[in-house]
């Protein structure tokens, strides 16, 4: 990057959306968070009535990289994520060839550091080659330099309950945590959409919220049993956020995520069969969505997560049967969370930072101090400007995909600048 770290000044910034204060970065590290005069040699970023976060940590990318580089990268990815705010993603492992060895993981690793524009976190396969048939080296992973903590085949659901209770047996050896994409596989064989008055009407195969629902039941059960710790992906119906709620109520260390298209979007939108808005697990009805809403507000959801799924155009702008899962996300996540939960009044600033910077690096045990604004932290944060409001342009975005189920609809916010450690990797709204 052409921007060293050095000592910025960023004036009259919104320290989670309080009062305006200065913001004194030196050499990485917020030095102070108050007012006085620009020292000597400081770059000067004029932040009036923006809003600073800690800069946020996404649970759930998909950088593609290695294998499907014609639909993200690592480099393209991760200045997406900078772009939206992110100064940490975490990688999941369906790449080609899967991210199940220490080799592979430390391959996407090195590749994030080389990119530079947030720090990568892979997440490693729970079992050999997302088959679900036998367990990855999980350990070999966790000692490996991309030193993994979180391990998930999403994409797929670790459907088998002893290889579950065997992966929760040995991530309490490193305190690592199994993150469950939750689909029982026989209940939703060749599902398209939620499970009902949409689907019915459609004539699509339906995914029914019980085959969520089910599997995180199990696995709440299990993770309790075996005194371990699960994270729920992508939580989308209104019966899942009750079961998490009172798996948390029992005290089991059950974490969970939801994502910014299932704070926003409903199964209605499939009415015109335009494969941008297909997604696994699907969009639900307006009822879940509530439910996540208030779920996410109350505490019960941890943390918002992308699922960034990047697709090129010829697997997604298909027959609706014969298109591919997913949304891209990283580039829109924090205008959308401003729509659902801060402009609704569920959630303040301080309650995004929480959700999406300081949970979500607990969660994925990421090293160092809590995600946070202060003196003598790292100076990771994000200057968002809350009053802003556009339409939303894939064509525009850094990814390399265009799948934004958002192109087209007017949004507010724009992050107008993201610092990693003290250097900036976007400012004025572009990379820097
Ligand atoms: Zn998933």
């Amino acid at each position: 990057m052409s921007t060293a770290p050095g000592t910025w000044l960023i004036t009259g910034a919104r320290p989670l959306g309080g009062d305006p204060a200065d913001i004194l970065i030196r050499d990485g590290v917020i030095d102070s968070i108050g007012g006085g005069p620009a020292p000597a040699g400081a770059q000067v970023v004029d932040a009036a009535g923006l809003i600073a976060l800690p800069g946020l940590v996404d649970l759930h990318t998909h950088l593609r990289e290695p294998g499907r580089e014609d639909a993200e990268t690592v480099e393209t990815g991760t200045r997406a994520a900078a772009l939206g705010g992110f100064t940490a993603v975490h990688a999941m492992a369906n790449t080609d060839p899967v991210a199940d060895t220490a080799g592979v993981v430390e391959q996407i690793w090195r590749l994030g550091r080389q990119a530079g524009h947030c720090d990568v976190h892979p997440v490693g396969a729970v079992t050999v080659g997302l088959a679900g048939t036998r367990l990855a080296e999980l350990g070999a992973m966790a000692e490996s330099a991309a030193r993994v903590r979180v391990f998930s085949d999403d994409g797929r659901c670790v459907s088998d309950a002893v290889l579950m209770r065997r992966a929760l047996e040995y991530v309490k050896a490193f305190d690592g945590v199994v993150a469950q994409h939750a689909q029982e596989p026989r209940l939703t064989q060749g599902a398209q959409l939620n499970e009902g008055e949409m689907s019915g009407r459609l004539g699509l195969t339906g995914w029914p919220a019980v085959a969520e629902e089910a599997v995180i039941a199990r696995d709440c059960l299990l993770t309790a049993h075996v005194g371990s710790a699960l994270h729920v992906c992508h939580v989308s119906t209104a019966g899942s956020v009750e079961i998490i709620r009172w798996a948390k109520s029992k005290g089991w260390r059950v974490t969970a995520e939801v994502t910014p298209h299932h704070l926003l979007l409903t199964d209605s939108l499939a009415a015109g069969y335009d494969p941008v808005y297909k997604v696994n697990p699907p969009l639900r009805t307006a009822a879940d969505v509530a439910a996540l809403r208030e779920g996410l507000a109350d505490g019960t959801i941890d943390c918002v997560a992308t699922d960034h799924a990047p697709h090129p155009v010829e697997d997604k702008e298909t027959e609706w049967d014969t298109a591919a899962f997913g949304m891209t996300g990283l580039e829109t996540a924090l205008r959308v969370v401003q729509e659902a939960m801060v402009d609704t009044g569920l959630l303040d600033w301080a309650g995004v930072a929480d959700r999406m910077a300081r949970r979500p690096a607990r969660i994925g045990r990421l090293p160092g101090p809590d995600r946070a604004l202060g003196a003598g932290l790292p100076a990771s944060l994000t200057l968002y400007d809350a009053s802003a409001r556009d339409t939303v342009d894939p064509r525009a975005h850094a990814s390399r995909s265009r799948n934004s189920p958002f192109g087209g609809m007017e949004l507010p916010g724009r992050v107008v600048a993201t610092f990693l450690r003290g250097t900036p990797t976007v400012l004025d709204g572009k990379l820097a």
